[in-house]
């Protein structure tokens, strides 16, 4: 299994950092994990194509995870000209407010002929999925977006890549990355804790309890950047964008 970080910024692109996108490519599928207003930038740079990517995992909707989704089927549309089918999949919700982005972003392509088979599907939490070679499970977690916000677990059977998508402190994240090879795991704040997410002092308390083999912090705010040194020296990796792992 192979993790690439195309973006790894918070909602306000702190530090240049693109929206948040990971791609996971496992035993000769991929998959995208989040895909924010800016993926499609970071994405490109990267020489990344769409016609290799066989479905959408979206852990939440908010615009810096799931609001570049018209670009990617629009770029499937006109400039790729996909023909294969493609699997958007997230939490209830998705299909409604995706037509509401495609309505307010291209009004006119919304109900255009598609050159290829595109569908959604919601999924609630701590359903197992399969997704190519891979089990993908969404766990519920502490974060307003109007909807069911997740974190996302894929195990291909070697491997386990588990996301915490954005939230405040919850037990579910210890059992959606117990044993992962890789968990990614919002640190959005510094030494003062928001709404809404998490901040470093609680994260910090809280290592000892996961069993992760690598732990890497993304969607760092200015003030978790600050701590970034910190961070390291407690053992965790600092997400940037175009970082990839082989597990
Ligand atoms: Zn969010």
């Amino acid at each position: 299994m192979k993790i690439t970080i195309v973006g790894c910024g918070d909602a306000f692109g702190t530090g240049g950092l693109a929206h948040t996108c990971f791609r996971v490519d496992s035993k000769g599928s991929s998959t995208i994990v989040d895909f924010g207003a800016s993926s499609i930038s970071s994405w490109k740079r990267l020489g990344f194509r769409f016609d290799d990517v066989d479905a959408v995992v979206i852990s939440h909707l908010h615009g810096d995870h799931f609001g570049g989704l018209p670009f990617l089927l629009l770029d499937c549309q006109f400039v790729e000209r996909r023909t294969k089918p493609l699997l958007l999949i997230g939490p209830p919700g998705l299909g409604q407010r995706l037509d509401s982005a495609l309505q307010s972003s291209f009004p006119d392509e919304r109900h255009l002929r598609w050159g290829f088979p595109w569908r959604v599907e919601e999924i609630p939490a701590r359903r197992k999925v399969k997704l190519g070679g891979s089990t993908l499970e969404t766990f519920e977690v502490v974060h307003k977006s109007g909807g069911l916000s997740t974190g996302v677990r894929l195990d291909d059977g070697e491997k386990i890549f588990a996301y915490s998508g954005d939230t405040a402190w919850t037990d579910a994240l210890l059992d959606l990355s117990a044993m992962a090879d890789l968990f990614m795991v919002e640190c959005y704040s510094g030494a003062t804790p928001v709404p809404n997410h998490m901040d470093w002092p609680t994260l910090k308390s809280n290592l000892s309890r996961f069993s992760p083999k690598r732990i890497v912090a993304t969607h760092l705010s200015a003030s978790a950047m600050a701590c970034r040194v910190e961070m390291e020296e407690a053992g965790l990796t600092i997400a940037h964008d175009g970082l990839s792992f082989d597990l």
